[in-house]
């Protein structure tokens, strides 16, 4: 990401945490306008307080931040490790201990291991570097990826560059997901002026994010301005301090969304409009209830389109608030689908909005009848897993003598009869593996997601451990368009789920699948065993393939289907407890490298090694039939929702390889949501499957 002249990162281990970055460092080689924004929380930390009181200012050069321990309501040593870590880090970086920033994040009511960090900060000082990730990384705690976000604009005849990282899932005590957010840029800008557009940004952003309605004790945003950009400085009410609060507060947006979508345990995104408010307190306000009432969240969960809670929630706040509002005047929508208007419920094609609920991001618009004011609020679903993840963290985290803390989530903590239950249901499934083949062709979302991907590698390497030969084909949709339009190829066109490609095109496929895609799927599976192996379609004429002809004799170029599998190199791999990991590139007849269909390849390698098992994973939960997952299907009824137009786009091919794998004779296949973690490890080790499982008639 393009950073602000003049700034550095860093992010270390200062070993708060056992082996993940906890500590993060903001570095400005000039004197910096400083501001920030803190929670209101009256039970402030003590980095807080200390940052609280010295913005908005000018002659900042620093910001630390530490992640696993939020130094909060620890007494007095508080304070004092603020100001040890401050001149530690001043001394390391040649600069005034008054010109460092602190903030922490972490368990609450456990003093921070000081010395351990104050001890890493030479190290954090040198590390310093271009790279905002590492820093971004530090702050993490239950969140499941980085937050970044980055504007540039013009000033004047400046350009000006503003990058910003920030964290936040949950602020439940004493797992306490504080949200922390840092915005540099090279701006020149008065102080003042900074604090005001900065405050602004936090009003529309940030304070309109609720995850879970509980306020920490740590929230901070600061903001550090350079003026190397050497634009003309930036004064309160001038036509650029108004261009400047928008870039902020877009910027803000960004990350709060992205707070959003990665509340604990989220499986989705909610965004609640207020409009039609007599006043914009009311709007914001509202928007903020509706986000946060459980029922909403936990309907919006199960994807239950039920908007009798969302008017209940505005009734309750304007009830209790006594505001002359008439709830039952409201319009609802959700997703876009008017549910209620006028006091009366509407009718709507409840499975099909069903199905629009499922998507990853829910918007909920509320339309008031008092006034013209209105409010954005962001928030996510509550799932299983939010509650899982704080009630685990009640009894499971603790803090160590040194004062790490660490996470006790071993099995002995369940009750006993799951425990039980549990284990006997996964041996009996293990030993019925045993030795046996699975194909698991892996798409879609999941290898989007880095949570995900971390979590498909660890079941592939549970599966082997488990006595089961995995072979692994993935795709690579999203990342070739991404790439073909990066370098300005054609955006290519898809034929029933097959990409057209020309000569140039299928370089461009190979060097993605085979040197990128599949190069980082083996490096992950082998992160934690070392028996991945790398295999292109292509080595050892895996995977023969004539050229295909599109519907009407279309050509598509460089597209083949497979015609021949050659699993020699496979059996060997397989008879030494090797995964290969298959790259969906093609062996022409003309020696040339062809673009295939991976759900195909799949399917046909399945075929070739007599494998038990196929499993497609997929971005949606199985195959739907009106927006509602089919769990069990046979093969003709399969043929027929293909036929009649149930099945469309990419989940055809996926449907037609199915059906072809089972006629070649593999025993079961299943399509799964990528999406959900752990999602194969359920399918096979579990009495009731996930997904869609297809039968023979
Ligand atoms: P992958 O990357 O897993 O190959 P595709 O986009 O090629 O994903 O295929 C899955 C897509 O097929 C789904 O995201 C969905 O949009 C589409 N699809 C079409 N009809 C159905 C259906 N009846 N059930 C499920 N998905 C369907
Ligand atoms: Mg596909």
């Amino acid at each position: 990401m393009k950073t602000p002249r003049g700034f550095t990162y860093a992010g270390i281990n200062c070993g708060i945490k056992a082996a993940r970055k906890d500590l993060a460092l903001v570095f400005s080689e000039a004197p910096c306008a400083a501001a920030g924004c803190f929670t209101v929380n009256a039970a402030r930390a003590a980095p807080v307080r200390d940052a609280a009181a010295r913005v908005p200012s000018t002659g900042l050069r620093a910001i630390v931040a530490n992640s696993g321990s939020a130094n909060s309501l620890v007494g007095p040593r508080g304070q004092a490790d603020v100001l040890a870590i401050r001149a530690a880090v001043g001394a390391a970086l040649g600069v005034d201990a008054n010109a460092v920033l602190c903030a922490s994040t972490g368990v609450i009511g456990v003093p921070l291991p000081a010395q351990r960090l104050i001890a890493a900060v030479p190290l954090l000082a040198s590390t310093r570097g271009p790279a905002i990730e590492h820093a971004a990384e530090a702050v993490m705690t239950t969140d499941t990826r980085v937050k970044l976000a980055g504007r540039t604009l013009r000033v004047g005849t400046a350009e000006v560059t503003f990058a910003a990282f920030g964290k936040g899932s949950g602020m439940l005590a004493p797992e306490l997901a504080t949200l922390l957010a840092f915005i540099t840029t090279d701006l020149a800008i008065a102080p003042a002026a900074l604090q005001s557009a900065l405050s602004r940004a936090t009003r529309a952003s940030f304070d309109m994010l609720n995850i879970d309605g509980a306020m920490s004790t740590n929230d901070a945003v600061l903001a550090l301005a350079n003026g190397l950009a050497k634009n003309t400085q930036v004064e309160e009410g001038t036509a650029e301090h108004a261009l400047v609060g928008d870039a902020l507060e877009e910027l803000c947006v960004d990350l709060a969304r992205q707070v959003a979508e990665d509340g604990e345990g989220a499986t989705k995104a909610v965004e609640v409009r207020v409009h039609g408010a007599p006043d914009v307190e009311a709007a914001r306000d509202l928007a903020r209830s509706v986000a946060g009432s459980n029922l909403v969240k936990a309907s919006i969960f199960g994807a239950d389109p039920n908007w009798g809670r969302v008017i209940a929630a505005l009734g309750a706040r304007i009830g209790s608030r006594r505001w002359p509002i008439d709830p039952l005047r409201a319009t609802v929508a959700l997703q876009g689908v008017c549910v209620y208007t006028d006091g009366c419920p509407v009718d709507y094609d409840a499975p099909a909005l069903r199905a629009k609920m499922r998507q990853p991001s829910v918007v909920v618009d509320v339309q008031l009848a008092e006034g013209s004011a209105g409010a954005i609020a962001w928030g996510c679903d509550l799932s299983y897993d939010y509650v899982k993840i704080n009630a685990d963290y009640t009894s499971l985290t603790h803090a160590t003598v040194d004062g790490t803390v660490a996470r006790d989530d071993r099995l002995t903590n369940y009750t006993p009869g799951f425990k039980r239950a549990l284990l006997v249901e996964a041996l009996s499934y293990i030993a019925k593996f045993s030795n046996k083949r699975a194909v698991v062709k892996y798409g879609g979302a999941a290898m989007v997601k880095d949570s995900l991907k971390a979590a498909f590698a660890n079941d592939i390497n549970l599966l082997r451990t488990a006595g089961l030969l995995p072979v692994v084909v993935h795709g690579g949709g999203p990342e070739i368009s991404h790439t073909m339009d990066k370098l300005g190829h054609d955006k290519s066109a898809f034929v029933d789920g097959l990409r057209a490609t020309d000569r140039e095109d299928v370089k461009v496929v190979e060097m993605v699948l085979t040197g990128k895609i599949n190069t980082e799927l083996v490096s992950l599976l082998n992160q934690s065993s070392a028996h991945a192996v790398g295999v292109s379609g292509k080595d050892a004429g895996l995977l023969r393939v004539r050229r295909l002809m599109g519907e009407g004799g279309r050509d598509l170029g460089m597209v083949g289907e497979v015609i021949h599998v050659n699993h020699e190199l496979l059996e060997v791999l397989l008879e030494k407890k090797y995964v290969p990991v298959v790259s969906p590139v093609g062996l022409g007849e003309d020696g040339e490298g062809y673009n295939i269909n991976a759900d195909q390849a799949a399917s046909e390698i399945a075929i070739a090694i007599k494998a038990e098992k196929l499993i497609y994973l997929t971005d949606v939960p199985g195959i739907l039939e009106r927006g509602e997952l089919i769990t069990d299907i046979s093969t003709s009824e399969l043929r027929r929702k293909i036929d009649d137009g149930t099945i469309k786009g990419g989940m055809v091919i996926k449907a037609q390889s199915v059906l072809r794998a089972i006629e070649g004779g593999v025993a079961s296949v299943h399509i799964l949501d990528g999406r959900a973690t752990h999602s194969v490890i359920a399918e096979l080790f579990t009495d009731r499957g996930v997904g869609t499982l297809v039968r023979r008639d």
